[in-house]
Parts: structure tokens; sequence; C-alpha cells
């Protein structure tokens, strides 16, 4: 009878570490373990979410070199709108897993954050001294390069410095420095802004210096110091941010159109839905 309980303890403990408990279906590749329950996660999506998160994994490891050697939960939670009118938002928990949110009809529409989420679970070990600012423009600058359909949320299938420059040029560009010390408080409220600003800065610092240089930085014990812009991008965050500006209204005033597709972006996307904040990150609608 002993030996029976403790067999089934084994079994129940073995089920637990292969399967996340409350969800219905589970899949696994050699680097990530899926759980879900939306049935639109089921058959070509997962199958198409393995293969990309295998892909991510590569990658990201390739560019990083050092990251968490668990293998990474991804949940699959659903609708992103939630039945009490609520919303949930791709994070990385306490845990270390990642919950994707589908914001559309189809599978496709988990895929947007994978790649940026799967960045922060392969640095998790590191979440207690993240520097925000330095690891969400390094999660955003990742995906930048691992997944260039620009498909999801910020920028809804349009160029980087089409959607960063329309905020410049409109003087909506909430100011970097807000962004980078006060992340808590801006950084959801003001996501439209904060997530393509960051990304776009990030972008231009890796194609202005070097992917190496922000590599580099992501490697240090403490990623993302203040000096570590000054040791490996050669000046201060406001300075290059001063930079960054300038050679992205260079890059929009280059786009044909730019100003009527900026509205169909602000229009006419889920950008029209989110509020927009001053310079200074307060909210003004
Ligand atoms: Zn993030």
């Amino acid at each position: 009878m002993r030996f029976a309980a403790v067999l089934l303890i084994v079994a129940c403990a073995t089920t637990a570490l292969a399967q996340e408990s409350g969800y219905k279906y589970f899949a696994e590749t050699e680097h990530l373990r899926f759980a879900w329950d939306d049935t639109v996660a089921s058959g070509e999506g997962i199958e198409v979410m393995k293969r990309d998160g295998e892909k991510y994994y590569a990658a990201i490891k390739k560019m990083l070199v050092e990251v968490d050697n668990k293998k990474i939960t991804v949940l699959l939670e659903g609708p992103a709108e939630r039945p009490d009118g609520s919303w949930g938002y791709p994070r990385v928990d306490s845990f270390g897993r990642v919950h994707l949110y589908r914001f559309g009809p189809t599978w496709h529409d988990y895929q947007g954050a994978f790649a940026h989420e799967m960045v922060h679970a392969m640095r998790f070990w590191r979440m207690p001294h993240y520097d925000w600012f330095f690891e969400e423009g390094l999660a955003e600058f990742i995906s930048l390069r691992i997944d260039e359909s620009l498909r999801g949320f910020p920028w809804y299938g349009y160029p980087v410095d089409l959607v960063a420059g329309q905020w410049i040029v409109r003087n909506e560009a909430i100011l970097l420095k807000v962004v980078k010390e006060e992340h808590k408080r801006v950084n959801l409220p003001c996501k439209a802004q904060t997530y393509s600003l960051r990304s776009a800065f990030f972008d231009y610092l890796g194609r202005q210096y070097g992917d190496h240089a922000i590599l580099d930085m992501a490697r240090q014990d403490r990623a993302g110091l203040y000096e570590d812009y000054q040791k490996y991008l050669g000046n201060l965050v406001q300075p290059l941010a001063i930079e960054w500006r300038a050679a992205v209204m260079d890059s929009y005033a280059k786009i044909p159109n730019a100003d009527s597709l900026a509205t169909v972006y602000r229009t006419q996307t889920p950008i029209q839905y989110m509020p927009v904040c001053d310079l200074n990150g307060d909210v003004l609608r």
C-alpha cells in the first residue's frame, strides 16, 4: 500500500513537471513546453509556434550566449480581452513562464510578442537586477532582428521609422529620459509610445554602432548602467537620444506619403484605442 502511494506521488510529480496544471492541451519541443485551453491554438497554430519557438530560441541563444538553461513554458491564454472586460498582456511571470494572449481571431494573433517574451524568459535569472529600460529595449531589439514581420503591437505592419517618426514629428514623443527613469509609471499607460520609441532607439543604436555593442552591454552583470552607454556606444543616453531623433526624422522624411500612412496607422490600427501621453508621460486621452 505504502509502495503504491509512493509510486502515485512520484507519478504525480512527474506529470506536474511535464504539464502545467489547469490546461487541457500540451506540446513540447527540445527547449519549450506549451500549454493551452484555447482550441484556436490547436493544429496548425501550435505546429508553427513550436517551429518558431525553436527558431527564436536558437537565434536568441546565439545573440546572448549566456541564457537560462531551463525549458521555457509558454502558456497560450486565449483572447486578450477577458469575459469581464479586462485585458491580458503578454508577460513573463514570477516562475519564468511566458503568457501569450490572442489579440485577434486566429492563432497568428498570439505571435506578436512571442520572440520578445522569450528574450525575457531566457534572461529570467537576471530579473531581480533588471534595468527595465535596457531589458525592454533589448527584448525589442532582438525581436526586430529575429522576427522581421512587424506584424503585431506596436507596428501593425508599418516600418519602425514611420511609427517612431510620426510620434516625433507630431511632437508626441515622450522623452526617453522619462521612459528610462520612470519605467513603472509610464511604460504601460503610455505603451503605444514607450514600446515603439524605445524599440526604435535600440534599433538605431544597433544599426549605427553595431549590434555587438548592444549585445556586449547585455552581457554585463548589471546590464543597462548609464556608464555602459558611454563605454560601448561612445556617448551618454541624452546625446544618443538627440542623435537618434534626428536620424529618425531624416528617415521619416524619406518615406513616400509618410504623413498619410501615419494617419492610417493612428486611426485604423489598434493604436487608435490606446491612450496617448504628453512628453512627460501623463496620459492625455
Ligand atoms: Zn517586455
